[in-house]
């Protein structure tokens, strides 16, 4: 039996809103009962949610989808057995006659994935869209339209599906959205925003640009280091970052005298321009 799941590419998604859109379209107005009622106007079963963080010049805007999680272990099901079910290949759907006027659903689901629909007193969720699978199709609308192949859908159990295949090459990499709920969230997420650090090294006595300059990220707390060098501009940047740990940033440069900093890594560190001194 299949087990589908999405798995987004974070850096790959440019904001195109295609997929949104797609959803929007195969839903709204459209009933595919049994596994989903038609949406309304302002009804959105998929978010694309804008996400900025940064300073200064130093600013990122990642693209991260909001949507059911098709959990292994649906908080939804768990409070309102009678009005969701989980089929087979692991799609959770709530059942558009049982749960009719049951608002209440919306506040059942930990990452906030249902909403309501008062037009048809209603709450409604992502279907992956089951009535398509059901059909025969092997995509999601969402899937199928972007064009930056960000999202990958596809059969878990199948090892020759390109979602196996890409889980299977990228493992180190991938995370779920909150697992700490307890759920097991189906989905897969790459590059998902994390704190990065990043800094201007500048020649003090020239008050030239530093390129190739080496600089040194160490995680104070675990040990990890993680090296780069100035680009022509002396700028760098070390992304990826665990958030809320403490860093030594160390900058050599040959001929200069070497510069140590501590950062504490939230969203974002912008350590600005950094000047080091003739050796
Ligand atoms: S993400 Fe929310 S709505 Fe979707 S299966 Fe999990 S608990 Fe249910
Ligand atoms: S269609 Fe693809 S690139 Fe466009 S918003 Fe959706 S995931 Fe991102």
């Amino acid at each position: 039996m299949a087990r589908y799941a999405f798995v987004y590419n974070v850096e790959r998604c440019n904001g195109c809103f295609s997929c949104f859109l797609a959803c929007k379209d195969e839903f709204t107005g459209n009933c595919h009962r049994p596994t989903g009622a038609a949406t309304a106007e302002g009804i959105n079963l998929l978010k694309v949610n804008e996400v900025e963080y940064g300073t200064g010049s130093k600013v990122k805007v990642d693209y991260v989808h909001s949507i059911c999680q098709q959990c292994a272990n649906p908080a939804c099901m768990a409070k309102y057995p009678d009005q969701v079910y989980k089929r087979a290949d692991g799609i959770v759907i709530i059942d558009p006659e049982k749960a009719k006027g049951n608002k209440n659903l919306v506040n059942a689901c930990p990452y906030g994935a249902i909403v309501w629909n008062e037009e048809a007193q209603l709450p409604q969720k992502c279907t992956m869209c089951a009535h398509m699978l059901d059909a025969g199709e092997k995509v999601t609308r969402c899937s199928e339209c972007c064009p930056n192949q960000a999202v990958i859908f596809g059969d878990l159990e199948d090892p020759n599906s390109d979602i196996s295949k890409y889980v299977a090459e990228y493992a180190d990499e991938l995370e779920q959205l909150h697992p700490e709920y307890g759920t097991g969230p189906a989905h897969y997420y790459r590059r998902l925003p994390k704190p990065f650090i990043c800094g201007e090294v500048v020649c003090a006595d020239t008050d030239a640009c530093c390129a190739g300059a080496k600089v040194t990220c160490t995680c104070i707390e675990c040990g990890k280091v993680i090296e780069t060098v100035t680009d022509f501009l002396g700028d760098f940047e070390v992304r990826g970052l665990p958030t809320n740990k403490f860093f030594k940033v160390k900058i050599e440069a040959e001929g200069y005298k070497t510069a140590e900093l501590e950062v504490r890594t939230m969203a974002a560190v912008n350590l600005g321009e950094i000047f080091l001194d003739k050796a």
